[in-house]
């Protein structure tokens, strides 16, 4: 079977993935990629000195640290421990509560806020906690074998009364279970109302065990390090190329058609495009196009954003790096108004800016339809976008105007021209409570030949999840290729390979 052709659509993190998954289990490679750039979504650009860092402000390991390492971004990136994963600020008063690392302390503090919640969140703290013992599969789960799945549910079964009181979405919990008002509003607007609890405890969880990290050198260092490794093992890449159509014949997908009309044969394709893109247009809805219609009906996609970034000759050295500002005075972002939103200050972290500036970015939710109805006033409306940014900004950075000597915005047409993230839904699906936030197969009834993966096939994407479901499509690909799965170039037989991500959880 060796030197069977596997083509991916898509070069960002689950594409890059899933090649170097594929290459190492014998077969060829080509990724098709829309834009001129290999990274997707995950990327960072220069403007004069600055970078702009248009991704990683939180990446999670603990058990995903194996994927990366098989993909030999460690130890090549060095990783930061983050002290603190964000601050919340209310603007009305100043009130900020830290989400560090010390989870005791913030039990206390958020127990000050709402005494009336003292017995709830000492139940959170204890949740956090067991939470731990559930382990995110890194293997494809159509393939997992019934004495593993009981290996997994005994060893997390101390996990079982926790599921069962945080089993709802953030914003169930805050109702039911909380009492205080500024309680409930910290939680939904640190975590959206509509994630699981349980995702809000892993985090919690993970960021007091030291999970959570940058990459030193920023989301360029971590993307580069991945297309390092697919380049070294011979992937080949099809730049500023975008895919039309996929090809079928009898039942299998057998190529695909670019916009310009070459037709390119493979014996395999693997998607990474958004699901209605991949499902509904590429394959023109004919296979299996039910439960991916219902998905669009009936789940909720992450909100498009304006990334407004800022090059300033400040340091802002004391400033939080990474901020929810909440109860802001309602400001218009693209036919939105806006009274939260996320603040990044890159201080911590020398490959953003010459010494002694930074970066400040705003990241605000906003309207998609609104962007596209721009027309010839789209760049003045994104002028008009950076300066209500930077007026809600100066705010809580003084002198801040003065200051900026760059000025970049990414609107959700950029993302979908940049890399096509459908109506700007730049991180597709949000997470759903119920299972591990969510399953969607990665495969298609009746079409052979055809895998998919990214962030469109897990809710709630993300570094991580995106890199996992390559590797996972990939273990499908060669269980259907009767070939064995090869996730590493080091030393281990492929069947101890396999068998390797389930040790040391
Ligand atoms: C502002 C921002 C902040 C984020 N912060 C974090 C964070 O802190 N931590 C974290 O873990 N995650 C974060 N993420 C999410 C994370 O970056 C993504 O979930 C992940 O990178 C998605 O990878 P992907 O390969 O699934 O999708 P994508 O990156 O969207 O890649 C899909 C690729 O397919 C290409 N493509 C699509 N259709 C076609 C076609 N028809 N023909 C050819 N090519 C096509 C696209 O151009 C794109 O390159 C953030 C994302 C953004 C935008």
């Amino acid at each position: 079977m060796v030197d069977r052709h596997l083509l991916i659509i898509g070069g960002g993190l689950a594409g890059l993935s899933a090649g170097c998954y594929a290459l190492r289990s014998g077969f060829k490679t080509t990724l098709v990629e829309h834009n001129t750039v290999l990274g997707g979504v995950c990327t960072s650009w220069e403007r004069g000195p600055y970078t702009i860092d248009g991704c990683i402000h939180w990446l999670t390991g603990g058990p995903f640290q194996q994927v990366y390492e098989e993909l030999d971004i460690l130890p090549a990136v060095p990783l930061h421990t983050l002290q603190t994963w964000a601050t919340y600020r209310d603007a009305h008063d100043g009130l900020e509560v830290a989400f560090t690392r010390d989870l005791d302390a913030l039990v206390k503090q958020l127990t000050a806020i709402s005494p009336a919640d003292a017995a709830e969140l000492a139940r959170m703290r204890v949740g956090v906690r067991e939470m731990l013992a559930l382990h995110p599969p890194l293997d494809a789960q159509e393939l997992g074998h019934l004495g593993e799945q009981l290996r997994e549910f005994w060893h997390a079964r101390g996990a079982l009364g926790t599921l069962v009181h945080f089993r709802g979405t953030v914003g169930d919990w805050t109702q039911n279970r909380l009492q205080g008002e500024r309680l409930r509003r910290i939680f939904t607007r640190m975590v959206p109302e509509t994630a699981p609890v349980a995702f809000l405890l892993m985090v919690l969880g993970y960021l007091e065990q030291g999970y959570l990290s940058r990459p030193v050198g920023g989301t360029a260092a971590f993307r580069d390090a991945l297309i390092q490794t697919y380049r070294a093992l011979g992937g080949e890449v099809r730049l500023d190329a975008t895919v039309e159509e996929i090809l079928v014949t009898e039942g299998r997908a057998t190529g695909v058609r670019l916009v310009d009309g070459t037709q390119l044969a493979a014996d395999a394709v693997l998607s990474t495009s958004s699901a209605p893109e991949t499902v509904l247009r590429m394959l023109g809805g004919v296979y299996d196009a039910g439960p991916t219609r219902e998905r669009l009906a009936n789940w909720q996609l992450f909100e498009p954003i304006v990334l407004a970034s800022f090059g300033v000759a400040a340091p802002y050295a004391d400033a939080p790096s990474l901020m929810t500002l909440d109860g802001e005075r309602p400001f218009d972002v693209g036919g939105r108004l806006v009274d939260c939103y996320t603040v990044r200050v890159c201080n911590d972290d020398a490959c953003f800016a010459p010494k002694e500036h930074t970066v400040i970015q705003a990241i605000m939710p906003t309207d998609y339809a609104w962007w596209t109805a721009q027309g010839a006033h789209y760049a003045e409306a994104k002028a008009a976008v950076a300066e209500v940014a930077l007026t809600a900004l100066e705010r809580h950075f003084p002198n801040l105007r003065a200051q900026v000597r760059e000025t970049d915005v990414a609107t959700p047409l950029t993302y979908w021209n940049l890399s096509r993230s459908w109506q700007g839904s730049f991180e597709g699906w949000m997470p759903r409570a119920g299972g591990m936030f969510g399953h969607v197969k990665k495969t298609l009834a009746g079409l052979e030949g055809f895998y998919m993966a990214g962030q469109w096939v897990e809710p709630g994407g993300g570094v991580p999840m995106a890199l996992t479901s390559g590797r996972q499509a990939i273990q499908l690909l060669c269980h259907d290729a009767h070939q064995p799965f090869v996730p590493t170039s080091k030393a281990l037989r492929p069947t101890e390979a396999a068998s390797a991500s389930y040790a040391g959880h």
